[in-house]
């Protein structure tokens, strides 16, 4: 499988299948490994690439490939996306008539599709398993694999079923995928499927491109809503415990405007998947969702992932923060954390009748618990609970890396409760200790005489909350350790008595204030409004294809294509995510749009300022001036008090050429008054209009205002609102 040839045709296949430069980490092997009629077991990320693992060796190796799936609801998109990919596809579940059925059994016979999806039960079925033996198959895929394993923490039974494959079908090879197996549930699989001396990958874990972060909670709904002021026309899911959480949640949202729907067990299986649809389709911004939601969710655009609750444990959490940036571009894991949620959960592990489970389940959620309170790097800290090291000292990509966060020093604080904590005896909880120290005037610490100890009233300086924040902050450095319940009452470690005797200073991080830094980087450079008008343009597509707008192309793909501009098909076939099939059915109309885009907005090509996209060789400018200059230009003449129709004449270009400089100009932070270009009350109510339309096209706007408000005008605001996130 190593010869040049092979080499060539696989990458080959992959840039006119999928539209691809370049394989993603492990995938060449294992489709190597594949084609070779070996079986393989991969470990790979969510977003790592998995379907392109079988899917590509469907389309090389003769007869069909069966893909074995859990999630019926996804079976359609799946197949829609390798079918707009060129690959004759087909699904086979029990949401289909028995006549629907038949007929796709038909054309399998006659060998027009490549790939079959159906769901594991179907297995179970011994006319179904009569049936796939008379088909020439070319593998068996298996995706969620850890569904098989009672370790693993989504058992089905119905995944038992597999266990026969290897034996029903000894010459066909078994191809098994998750995203989540510790190696213990990962031998589990292995041996349950019957694997054959498998290739094995286990893939890091690391997704570099999401951005971790925990913040304070306090008042949530407000909070979530403050961050999605910021990602106006941006796909996200937030996560709540409870059903009625998720409903508060949701009803908050749509009632300031944002466009958010609810997912949870409780509501109709009707309700749920049309809901989960809107979402994949872009038509609602936000999902607010239990648990309940997720497995095998491929919308490949979601840009942040919020957990207004404390997540159960961390294998849960790692697996729904998963769900954003699968197409590679930043994405933004926010977990909004309180104290007062840890006993919420506690309640239900405690109602757990298994006394080992329980342990186990406290054991877990005490994990998140440190991932949340502690100041060691998140992606490190997420990393080595799946026992991978990560060796950079900085990852550059959670809240503790970045230095939003601050240490500081709390020694003096640490001293002043672990004293009271000693002089009462070890035998007291956080809030009275809490008391003694900021001096109330109680009647349970006159009783006990505490109002005469050395520590009363010490920290008077500070609020009795804060106090209760430095107890939790000295439990989860393990300074002090509660013991006993209900009523847990508070002890000092050995590693506080250090503290306490002056051995050793103990700090706590602390968020800074100024939040400017804080949050993934923003994805290459790319025209904003070109953008969003192929976005519209897919959109309308998808509609008509009725698939979700992913499965034409993805954000990523869009934003390379507002920021390259393509002219012609040769140009449009260079674009990461066009294969040759798409090419061929969507090359056009993106292309026309692109052109009357860059008709309508002459000189805009060349407004960019170099950076990722305009680095690359293929771009051309159609000016003979180096990209940047024309505006640089315009910047000066701006600066020296000119305004845009001043400017127009002066270079003899016109207005709208100006405002795309001026926009482009502001976009790249340049110092520019706002106030000349647009005025602030315009600005405030331009400002409200996209908050409400909870997107970023400028129609909304330009309709708001029936005319009172030029395009230009609306577009500039728009690059600098955009600018101030
Ligand atoms: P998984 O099933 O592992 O979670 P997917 O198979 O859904 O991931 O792939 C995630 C995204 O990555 C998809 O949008 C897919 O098109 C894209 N992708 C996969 N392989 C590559 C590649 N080699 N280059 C660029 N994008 C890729
Ligand atoms: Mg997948």
């Amino acid at each position: 499988m190593k010869n040049e040839k092979t080499q060539v045709t696989l990458s080959g296949a992959l840039r006119s299948v999928f539209g691809f430069e370049s394989f993603r980490p492990n995938q060449e092997e294992i489709v190597g490994n594949i084609l070779a009629g070996r079986d393989v077991f991969g470990v790979m990320p969510t977003g790592g690439g998995k379907s392109l693992c079988y899917q590509l060796p469907a389309w090389l190796r003769e007869g069909i490939a069966v893909v074995i799936s859990p999630l019926i609801a996804l079976m359609k998109d799946q197949v829609d996306a390798a079918r707009e990919n060129g690959i004759p596809a087909a699904f086979i579940n029990s949401s289909m008539s028995q006549q629907e059925i038949s007929a796709v059994c038909a054309s399998l016979r006659g060998e027009k599709a490549r790939l079959l999806y159906i769901a594991p039960e179907r297995f179970a079925m011994p006319h179904f398993l009569l049936f796939l033996k008379g088909l020439p198959l070319s593998l068996f895929a298996i995706d969620e694999a850890h569904c098989i394993s009672e370790w693993g923490h989504d058992f089905r039974p119905d995944y038992m079923v597999l266990s026969t494959i290897t034996k029903e079908f000894p010459d066909i090879p078994v191809a098994a995928f998750t995203a989540t197996a510790t190696p213990k549930v990962q031998e589990d699989i292995i041996e349950r499927l019957g694997l054959r001396s498998p290739f094995i990958v286990r893939a890091s874990f690391n997704r570099p491109n999401l951005f971790y972060e925990v913040r304070q909670k306090t008042r949530v709904k407000p909070q979530v809503l403050e961050f999605l002021r910021e990602r106006v026309g941006e796909s996200g899911i937030i996560y709540r415990t409870t059903r009625d959480s998720v409903m508060e949640m949701a009803a908050f949202l749509t009632s300031h405007g944002i466009k958010a729907l609810p997912y949870h067990a409780g509501l109709s299986a009707q309700e749920r998947s049309s809901n989960q649809e809107a979402f994949s389709r872009d038509e609602a911004q936000v999902i607010v969702a239990t648990i309940a939601f997720g497995m095998g969710i491929d919308k490949s655009n979601v840009r942040f992932v919020l957990h207004a609750d404390l997540p159960k444990n961390i294998e849960s959490y790692y697996q729904e923060t998963g769900r954003a940036g699968r197409d590679g571009d930043p994405a933004h894991c926010i977990l909004y954390f309180s104290r007062g949620d840890v006993p919420k959960i506690r309640y239900f592990i405690d109602a757990m009748p298994d006394a080992p489970e329980r342990s186990l389940a406290i054991e877990k959620l005490n994990r998140v618990v440190e991932y949340a309170e502690h100041a060691v790097c998140r992606r490190k800290r997420l990393l080595n609970f799946f026992g991978e090291e990560y060796p950079a000292g900085n990852c550059k990509g959670c809240d503790i890396c970045t230095g939003t966060i601050e240490r500081k020093d709390i020694t003096t604080d640490a001293q002043i409760a672990m004293s009271a904590i000693s002089r009462t005896g070890q035998r007291f909880g956080a809030g009275h200790i809490a008391d003694i120290v900021t001096g109330s005037d109680t009647k349970r610490i006159r009783e006990l005489r505490h109002n005469e100890i050395k520590t009363f009233g010490a920290g008077k300086d500070k609020e009795k909350t804060e106090w209760r924040f430095l107890l939790n902050e000295l439990v989860a450095q393990d300074m002090l350790v509660q013991e006993g319940h209900p009523y847990p009452v508070l002890k000092i470690t050995p590693k506080g008595a250090e503290v306490l005797y002056g051995r050793k200073t103990a700090t706590a991080i602390m968020r800074k204030t100024d939040k400017q830094k804080a949050g993934p980087e923003s994805p290459s450079w790319h025209d904003e409004a070109l953008f969003e008008r192929l976005r519209i343009l897919r959109k309308e597509i998808a509609r008509t294809h009725n698939v979700p707008p992913y499965v034409i192309f993805s954000d990523k793909t869009l934003r390379e294509m507002s920021g390259r501009m393509p002219e012609t098909l040769q140009e449009m076939r260079r674009v990461s995510g066009v294969g040759d099939q798409k090419l061929l059915q969507y090359g056009d109309p993106f292309l026309s749009e692109i052109g009357k885009y860059l008709a309508e907005n002459p000189g805009i090509r060349s407004a960019g300022h170099g950076d990722a996209g305009l680095a690359d060789t293929n771009y051309k400018s159609p000016s003979k001036k180096k990209k940047g200059e024309t505006a640089e230009e315009t910047y000066a003449l701006f600066r020296q008090g000119m305004s845009v129709e001043d400017i127009a004449r002066h270079r003899k270009l016109s207005p709208a050429t100006i405002a795309a400089h001026l926009e482009q100009l502001v976009r790249s932070g340049r110092d520019i008054d706002i106030a000349r270009l647009v005025d602030r009350k315009k600005l405030d109510e331009i400002t409200a209009v996209f908050r409400t339309s909870g997107q970023w096209g400028l129609n909304p706007v330009i309709e708001h205002f029936s005319g009172r408000v030029t395009y230009e005008e609306a577009r500039i605001a728009r690059a600098w609102l955009q600018r101030q996130r």
